[in-house]
C-alpha cells in the first residue's frame, strides 16, 4: 500500500524534492537556536564584547529570516503538492466511476461514492503533503535534538529519551483505533451524504406524502451515529495528547530539577542548562505535535484505503484487446439461446432465442417484471449474458468495443433524464459536436420547434435539474430529439410514452415512428394501440417467448395476445 501511495508522487519528484529539501534545512535551524543560545551565554556574556554581541544577534536575524522564507516555500509548495496528489487521484477515481459497469450501480448508493470522490481525498491531500514531511522532519529533530543535547550534557540526554519507548507505544496503539474509527465516521458522512441526496432528489415525494418528518428522523439517526463515532475519535485523541503532554512536562520537570543540581554542582554552564531545555523543548515538539498527526495520518490513511478499494473494483464489463470498432451496422440481431440473471441464482431470461432482421420493427409485450427491459438492457451490453451470445450482423458483441457497439444504438426510456443545462446542451448530448443546423433539425423532427421558439431563451432555456421545469411529454420530445441527432441503425423504445396521457403520448407516437423508419426496432409498448404496426409482435411472461407473429396474425390465433388486447379494449 505504501508503494502504491508513493507512486502518486512521481509527477511531482520537483515539487517533492524542493519541499523535502526545505523542510529539512528548516529543521536543522530549529535544531542550531539552542546551540547559538548556549554560546551567546557562555561565551559573549561574559566577555562582555558588544562587537560580536551585535555581529551575532545580525547572525541570529539572518537565519530567522532564512528560517521564515523556507517555511513559506515549504507551506505553500508543500500544500501544492498535496492538492496536486488530491487532484490527479480525483480524476482517476471519476474516470474509474465512467469505467464501472450498471451492476455496480445497481448497488451503491450515489452519496457514498460523492463522499468517497470529495472528502475522503482532501484528507488524503492533506497527508500526502504532511505525511512524509513530518514524519521525516519528527525523526530528524528526535535525533538530532539527541545528539545535541548528548554533547551538552549525556546523563541528562538519556533522562530525556527514557520516555521514547513509551510513546511510540501509545503513537502506534491509538493510532490503529483511530484509523480504525475515521474508516468508521467515512461510511458515516457516505450515509448522511446518501441520505441527503435522496431525500432532495425525491422531495416531490417526500412531501406528497407529507413525510418531512420520517425523512427528519432518518437523518437524525444518521447525524447521531455521525457524532457518537466523532466522539469516540476524540475520546482517543483527547487521551493519547493528555498523556503525551502530561508526560513529556514530566520529563522536562525532571531535567529542570537535575539540571540545577548539576548546575550547583558546577558540572553544567548557565549557557549549557539553558540550550538544553530549548532541546529538550525541541525534542518534545514531534511528541506534541501528536494530537494533530493523530488526527490526520488515520483519516488519510483511511481515505486512502477507501479510494484504493474503489479503484480495485474491476469493472464487470470490459473491452476485450481485440475489441472490434464497429460502425455503420446494418442491424441484424440475434439472441441464441440467451440465458440471464442479475445474480447468480436467479434467472430473468432463460435459453432465449429471438433473430431479429435489419430494419425490422418489433414490438415486446407481457407483463410487468417479464423481463422486457432487461431483454433491451443486454444489447447494449449494460450487462453480460450469463450463457449464449447476442450478434449483431453477425458479430458477437463482446467482440465489439463497448463504446462503438452504444454509438449504434439509439435508447428512448420512460423516465427521461434531462442533465441540468440548458435544452441545447441536452439535445446535442445526442452528438456533441453537432452543429447549431443538426440540432435544429432534431429538434424539428421530434416536434420541438414550436415549443422552443415559444420560449423567450430559446434553445437556450435551461431545463432545471433532471429537467423539472418542463412537462413529461417536452421532457420526451428532448430524449427524442437527442436520438434523431444519434441517428443509430438499431433503436430501443422502452415504454417511451407509458407515463404520457393519451392525447400526449399520441403527439409523440408520430415522432417514435418517424423515428424508426429504416432502423431496427424493439419496442416496449404498454397499451397495444400503439404497436399495431410493428412487423411482429413477440409476446413474453416470465417463462420465456409465448407467442410472436403480426398484429393481425396474433388476433386470429386468439390466444394471450388476443386475450390482451380485448381487455385493453374493454377498459379504454
Ligand atoms: P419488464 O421490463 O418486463 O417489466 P424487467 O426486465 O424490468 O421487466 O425485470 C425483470 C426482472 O428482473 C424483475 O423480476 C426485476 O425485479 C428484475 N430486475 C430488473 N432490473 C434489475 C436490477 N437492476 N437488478 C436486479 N434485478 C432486476
Ligand atoms: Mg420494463
Amino acid at each position: 500500500m505504501l508503494r502504491r501511495f508513493f507512486s502518486y508522487y512521481v509527477p511531482y519528484k520537483k515539487l517533492f524534492l524542493l519541499d523535502f529539501g526545505c523542510a529539512i534545512l528548516a529543521g536543522l535551524l530549529e535544531l542550531s537556536f539552542p546551540m547559538a543560545v548556549r554560546a551567546f551565554i557562555d561565551k559573549l556574556l561574559p566577555a562582555q564584547d558588544w562587537v560580536m554581541i551585535i555581529a551575532a544577534s545580525v547572525a541570529l536575524l539572518a537565519i530567522y529570516l532564512i528560517n521564515t522564507g523556507l517555511m513559506a516555500v515549504v507551506n505553500y509548495w508543500g500544500h501544492a503538492l498535496g492538492v496536486g496528489i488530491e487532484t490527479d487521484m480525483r480524476q482517476q477515481a471519476f474516470q474509474h466511476l465512467q469505467k464501472l459497469s450498471l451492476g455496480y450501480y445497481d448497488n451503491v448508493k450515489t452519496g457514498h461514492i460523492i463522499t468517497h470522490v470529495t472528502k475522503d481525498l482532501e484528507e488524503v491531500g492533506e497527508i500526502a503533503h504532511h505525511g512524509p514531511e513530518d514524519l521525516f522532519i519528527a525523526v530528524m529533530t528526535f535525533i538530532g535534538a539527541f545528539i545535541l543535547m548528548a554533547t551538552v550534557h549525556m546523563p541528562l540526554a538519556l533522562m530525556t529519551i527514557i520516555i521514547v519507548p513509551s510513546m511510540t507505544w501509545l503513537v502506534s496503539r491509538h493510532g490503529s483505533q483511530m484509523t480504525n474509527t475515521w474508516r468508521k465516521l467515512f461510511g458515516q458522512i457516505g450515509d448522511f451524504n446518501a441520505r441527503i441526496e435522496e431525500s432532495i432528489g425525491g422531495v416531490r415525494v417526500v412531501k406528497a406524502f407529507a413525510n418531512e418528518h420520517q425523512e427528519e428522523k432518518l437523518f437524525a439517526r444518521d447525524n447521531v451515529n455521525y457524532k457518537t463515532t466523532k466522539l469516540q475519535a476524540y475520546r482517543i485523541m483527547t487521551a493519547s495528547m493528555t498523556l503525551s503532554y502530561l508526560s513529556t512536562r514530566l520529563v522536562q520537570l525532571v531535567i529542570m530539577v537535575a539540571g540545577t543540581w548539576y548546575v550547583l554542582k558546577g558540572d553544567l554552564s548557565y549557557g549549557g542548562f539553558i540550550g538544553f531545555l530549548l532541546l529538550v523543548e525541541v525534542f518534545f515538539r514531534p511528541v506534541q505535535k501528536i494530537s494533530s498527526v493523530m488526527e490526520s495520518y488515520p483519516k488519510g490513511i483511511a481515505g486512502f484505503r477507501r479510494f484504493t478499494q474503489l479503484l480495485d473494483t474491476a469493472p464487470d464489463i470490459t473491452d476485450k484487446p481485440d475489441a472490434r470498432v464497429v460502425s455503420a451496422l446494418k442491424g441484424d440481431i440475434e439472441f441464441d439461446n440467451v440465458t440471464f440473471g442479475y445474480s447468480t441464482g436467479s434467472t430473468v431470461l432463460k435459453d432465449l432465442n429471438l433473430t431479429i432482421r435489419a430494419g425490422e420493427t418489433v414490438a415486446f409485450v407481457g407483463p410487468s417484471g417479464a423481463g422486457k427491459t432487461t431483454l433491451c438492457s443486454l444489447l447494449p451490453r449494460f450487462y453480460d449474458v450469463q450463457e449464449g451470445a447476442i450478434r449483431v450482423d453477425g458479430l458477437d458483441i463482446r467482440d465489439m468495443t463497448q463504446q462503438s457497439l452504444r454509438g449504434q444504438i439509439g435508447i428512448v426510456q420512460q423516465d427521461v433524464f434531462l442533465f441540468g443545462g440548458s435544452i441545447r446542451e441536452n439535445i446535442a448530448y445526442g452528438r456533441l459536436h453537432a452543429t447549431e443546423e443538426e440540432i435544429w433539425q432534431a429538434a424539428t423532427r421530434a416536434r420541438l420547434a414550436d415549443l422552443i421558439n415559444s420560449l423567450p431563451d430559446g434553445l437556450d432555456t435551461i431545463v432545471g435539474e433532471r429537467g423539472v421545469k418542463l412537462s413529461g411529454g417536452q421532457k420526451q420530445r428532448i430524449s427524442i430529439a437527442r436520438v434523431f441527432l444519434k441517428n443509430p441503425p438499431i433503436l430501443i423504445l422502452d415504454e417511451a410514452t407509458s407515463a404520457l396521457d393519451t392525447a400526449t403520448e399520441q403527439a409523440i407516437q408520430q415522432s417514435l415512428s418517424e423515428l424508426s423508419v429504416g432502423r431496427t426496432s424493439l419496442i416496449i409498448a404498454h397499451r397495444l394501440t400503439t404497436i399495431q404496426n410493428a412487423d411482429r409482435i413477440i409476446v413474453v411472461d416470465d417463462s420465456g417467448i409465448v407467442e410472436q407473429g403480426s398484429h393481425k396474425q396474433l388476433l386470429e390465433r386468439r390466444g394471450r395476445y388476443a386475450h390482451l388486447y380485448d381487455a385493453q379494449l374493454t377498459r379504454a
